[in-house]
């Protein structure tokens, strides 16, 4: 299985890259660690996506707006945010492999594994009984299983308590208790444990004396944090009220090796939700089922979704979970669902000495609001849509299609680069004039692709790789009665349909605004 996952994800790798979806950075000087470019099918991917984002928070929602604050800030942000106290991940090193990890992670592998193993035995034992199996009653009472249950249960707690006083020794005694081997060379050769921040910083100011240390955001929240009054007055917004933005966040992960799943810069998509105190836990249950529904909106696969709540909350929250999506590599955060009580605000004040209230005019009364964060990173959104729409399959070879393999990506049509192919049957005979005329009837509306080259099958074959969803073929019979076939990428189904009617049936199909009027049914 886990062999399996890793090629489905090396296929996807591969594929990005030799379609123009994504390339390591500074690739002709042999890449830069977790760092990517986004080539031009990518862009228009991540562009998409973000659109979507952006307009179902701010067009759906009367109460919120959108702001673009700046990657750099002022250092005392991130002393009041805390990050430059706490951002930091445990990270230990292996003397034999020279690899390094990420302590936390290697624990949790190992919680993995076990739970993984109480999986197996369950799944062994619904074979034996056959459809007689209790599963719950199986998992409560069966020895082996309490057992590894105990042991998930007694390793996480002391996980815990390490990582809650940052005790870094007692994580590194656990490693060294549980007998955890470097995964790839087995060897148990551990340094100790060392906390790392994950802010990079750089300096401003011309001149040497000048400069001033200051750090790129490692999270855009706090851009959102530092205007909420700006934005709060000026927009002359009452509470309940959002602020949306989207942008660059930078960390330096110690291990960044699952493609843009982990990245060291990176682009994030967040919102923060100012509520009345008290009321944060409505609004927190609020923006889990919203945002779940901006997901399940695009039709990637309800199964491919789960919540995950957090057991371990940070000091600031008193709420806090994830949307987990099924990624070759498993079921892995894609969004966290905060809620963030007035952690922010209150430090911005003490460490500001501006206040930073919200006056109600119905009461009379000022105070510090609660806030519910969604924050999603765009990139894990790309990889999501991309695990979810990379597909290979036998084709029979049919009207216009070429037998055997195709490598298909069936993308949300909303979310495809391009959107329709326009493409004459033949080099000849007035067609290629017929599809450019067409192209400009449609490109103001649709993201167009016009190719003659090669056949027909194989162009269609190019278009299914990069996942456009509709391809117009002109062909005779099109400069007799205008009509075109259109071909379906996903059924490879043709209709034909007159050429005065594309634009407004490929425009539904693939604009963003049916996709925010069905997530805006009530
Ligand atoms: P993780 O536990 O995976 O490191 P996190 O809990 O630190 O993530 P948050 O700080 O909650 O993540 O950031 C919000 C979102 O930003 C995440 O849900 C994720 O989609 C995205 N994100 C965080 N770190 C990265 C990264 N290094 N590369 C790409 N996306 C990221």
């Amino acid at each position: 299985m886990a062999q399996a996952d890793d090629n489905q994800l090396k296929k996807i790798i591969s594929h990005a890259k030799e379609y123009g979806f994504i390339f390591p950075s500074s690739e002709i000087y042999d890449g830069l660690s977790a760092v990517y470019d986004y080539g031009q099918n990518g862009a228009e991917l991540k562009f998409n996506i973000r659109d979507y984002w952006w307009k179902a928070m701010t067009l759906l929602h009367d109460n919120i707006v959108g702001i673009d604050a700046a990657i750099f800030m002022h250092p005392t942000v991130w002393k009041a945010s805390g990050h430059v106290d706490a951002f930091n991940d445990p990270m230990i090193d292996n003397r034999d492999s020279k690899k390094r990890y990420r302590a936390d992670q290697l624990i949790e592998k190992y919680v993995e594994k076990l739970e993984d193993k109480i999986e197996k035995e369950a799944e062994k034992a619904a074979r034996r009984f056959g459809e007689n199996f209790n599963r719950e009653l199986f998992l409560s009472t069966n020895p082996r299983v309490l057992e590894y249950r105990k042991k998930v249960g007694e390793v996480n707690e002391k996980l815990k308590q390490a990582m809650g006083s940052g005790d870094m020794a007692a994580l590194k005694q656990l490693i060294i208790d549980l007998e955890i081997a470097d995964p790839e060379s087995g060897s148990r050769n551990w340094t100790d444990v060392r906390q790392f921040n994950l802010m990079f910083s750089t300096e401003i100011g011309s001149l040497a004396e000048e400069a001033s240390k200051i750090y790129l955001r490692p999270e855009t929240a706090q851009g959102i944090f530092v205007n909420f009054l700006n934005v709060q007055k000026t927009g002359r917004m009452k509470i309940p009220f959002g602020i949306a933005q989207t942008g660059k966040a930078f960390r330096n992960e110690i291990v960044a090796r699952q493609f843009i799943f982990r990245m060291r810069e990176f682009e994030q998509m967040e919102m923060q939700f100012f509520v009345k105190p008290g009321e944060e836990m409505k609004w927190y249950a609020f923006w889990k089922e919203h945002r779940l529904n901006w997901h399940l909106a695009l039709g990637l696969g309800e199964h491919n979704y789960r919540f995950h709540d957090h057991l371990n909350l940070a000091h600031y929250a008193n709420a806090a979970c994830d949307i987990q999506f099924n990624f070759p590599m498993g079921f892995r955060e894609l969004e966290g669902i905060h809620s963030r009580t007035d952690f922010d605000l209150k430090n911005h004040e003490q460490y500001s000495g501006k206040k930073l209230q919200y006056f109600d005019p119905d009461t009379n009364q000022s105070y510090i609001p609660y806030v519910i964060e969604t924050s999603i990173g765009l990139d894990r959104m790309v990889m999501a849509v991309l695990s979810a729409a990379y597909r290979e399959e036998k084709v029979t070879s049919a009207e216009g299609e070429d037998g055997g393999e195709r490598v298909v990506l069936s993308i949300p049509p909303v979310l495809a680069p391009v959107k329709v192919a326009v493409l004459p049957l033949v080099k000849k005979d007035g067609l290629p004039e017929k599809a450019q005329q067409i192209v400009q009837q449609l490109k103001f509306s649709l993201k167009c692709y016009y190719e003659d080259k090669d056949t027909i099958g194989r162009r269609y074959r190019r278009q299914d790789a990069i996942g456009t969803p509709y391809c117009v073929t002109v062909d005779h019979q099109t400069l007799q009665d205008d009509t075109v076939t259109i071909r379906h990428r996903d059924t490879m189904k043709q209709e034909r349909v007159p050429v005065t009617h594309l634009e407004k049936l490929l425009t539904e199909a693939c604009s963003v605004n049916t996709l925010l009027k069905k997530l805006a049914l009530p």
